[in-house]
């Protein structure tokens, strides 16, 4: 079973080729800077200290992949 923390990314997140973008305030965040904490333009709802969505996907494809192997064993 998944991290229930990660059903909810792609409600939170936009992705692209090149960067993510919170998917209310639009605010962007490159590949680069993944190991910064995303900061929302101000007023954001969102807005909150130690959100890395690079970081959560990762982790969030990692869980899949990890359950995906075991499937096949
Ligand atoms: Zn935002």
């Amino acid at each position: 079973m998944p991290d229930p923390r990660y059903l909810t990314w792609s409600d939170k997140w936009l992705i692209t080729h090149d960067m993510i973008n919170c998917s209310e305030c639009h605010a962007a965040q490159f590949m680069a800077h993944r190991s910064l904490a995303f900061s929302h333009k101000a007023g954001c709802s969102r807005a909150g200290v130690g959100q890395y969505p690079y970081l959560d996907l990762l982790a969030m494809l990692t869980a899949m992949q990890d359950e995906v192997a075991k499937q096949l064993q």
